[in-house]
């Protein structure tokens, strides 16, 4: 992190990266969530500069700080400056540092924990996967793809809708696939951005060795987060493979695809998910799935989409749970004042946050939320 020092003074604090490009809101989930520059992005940056510093110790109110960022990228989109696209990895490596030192806070040691001892943040056996997981095929050498499921598709019986309606899909346009079962292990990608590198080369290099035992050569991944760090992480870890989120493989068979009855409305509005959107900049590609649908475009959408509040495993650790301001609960509202009845997903993290805040929210008589293999599969 120190290699990182001289340049972390360089944020000025001017503030850009709190907002969307038109400035017409907070885009920074947790700056929105505690109105605190502390939780803001320059905030954040110079209390880590000055914790490298010595100027303050470190305490598990700063480490928290650290750790309610979310990775959205919001920031890396707005800020105006050089060093803009490695902001991320900044706080990342800060993260890193703590993890080092034995300094982490508490909730965030429970998740690690979690998936050091069971492979999953669930604290979830392999006996504990869900009935229709285990009703799947295999995969076998030959399979045209991996069907990559992560965690929450495996153990959250929220996630139903969303396989059963993907693998239907799959079967009718003809695609071969198979998943893992019990082989299948946490993709790390949270485990990456909360900075613990030893455990996710660990469980990047079990993952990548069942891959080639495999003889897998492509995969497609139900969660963004799955998809991310497969694509910018494993690629570099000395095994090849081809991978797609399960957007584009909709995308690609949508011509066959008719939505079936979506309940409360058809105008449906497209939340991007931070690791497809900013992250991967598929932005189109799930809209195309979603083809022949009304869409309704939030205000916040694209790369100014704001986040759910559930990345870097604040959809365990919840750091920005509660309140109003809470970044599910203000999503849902923009969603719902589109006037639109489906509010559609495409990450299990987003669907399950947003379905909780819509509850809160007594959304539910307006606005269902349902991924987008659930909006056009029959
Ligand atoms: S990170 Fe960039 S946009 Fe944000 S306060 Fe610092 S210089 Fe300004
Ligand atoms: S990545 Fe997102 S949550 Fe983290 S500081 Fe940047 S805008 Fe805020």
């Amino acid at each position: 992190m120190k290699r990182y020092q001289t340049q972390i003074h360089r944020c000025f604090r001017c503030g850009y990266c709190k907002f969307p490009t038109d400035y017409s809101a907070l885009n920074c989930p947790s700056y929105n969530r505690f109105r605190f520059d502390t939780y803001s992005t320059g905030g954040r940056l110079w209390l880590t500069y000055a914790w490298l510093k010595g100027d303050i110790p470190w305490s598990e109110h700063l480490a928290e700080i650290l750790y309610a960022c979310t990775t959205c990228k919001n920031c890396v989109e707005q800020c105006p400056m050089k060093f803009a696209p490695e902001i991320v990895d900044w706080i990342i490596e800060a993260r890193s540092d703590m993890v080092e030192q034995g300094k982490i806070p508490l909730r965030v040691k429970r998740f690690l924990e979690s998936v050091y001892n069971y492979g999953n943040p669930l604290k979830k056996t392999n006996k504990e996967r869900l009935p229709w997981i285990k009703s799947l095929k295999k995969y076998e050498k030959g399979t045209e793809y991996l069907l990559y499921l992560g965690c929450l598709a495996s153990y959250d019986e929220g996630t139903k809708d969303m396989v059963t309606s993907l693998v239907k899909m799959l079967d009718k346009a003809g695609i071969s696939y198979g998943v893992m079962g019990d082989d299948e292990q946490c993709c790390g990608n949270e485990v990456y951005a909360m900075g613990e590198m030893d455990l996710f080369k660990e469980l990047a290099g079990k993952n990548i060795d069942k891959f080639r035992q495999l003889g897998v050569k492509s995969v497609i991944t139900i969660c963004p987060h799955g998809y991310n760090i497969m694509k910018n992480q494993y690629q570099g870890m000395g095994y090849k493979f081809e991978v797609l989120h399960y957007s584009q493989a909709l995308a690609k068979i949508a011509d066959d695809m008719k939505p079936k009855k979506t309940g409360n409305g058809v105008k449906i509005t497209y939340h991007d998910p931070c690791y497809l959107g900013r992250h991967n900049k598929l932005y189109e590609t799930p809209r195309k799935a979603l083809k022949g649908l009304e869409l309704v475009e939030m205000p916040r959408n694209r790369k100014d989409a704001f986040c759910c509040g559930g990345g870097s495993g604040n959809f365990i650790t919840d750091y920005l749970a509660g309140g109003n301001d809470s970044p599910a609960r203000v999503r849902v509202r923009e969603a719902a004042a589109t006037g639109a009845g489906v509010l559609a997903v495409a990450c299990p993290g987003c669907l399950l946050m947003l379905k909780e805040a819509v509850k809160t929210e007594d959304l539910d008589e307006k606005l269902q939320v349902m991924d987008i293999a659930s909006v056009m599969g029959r």
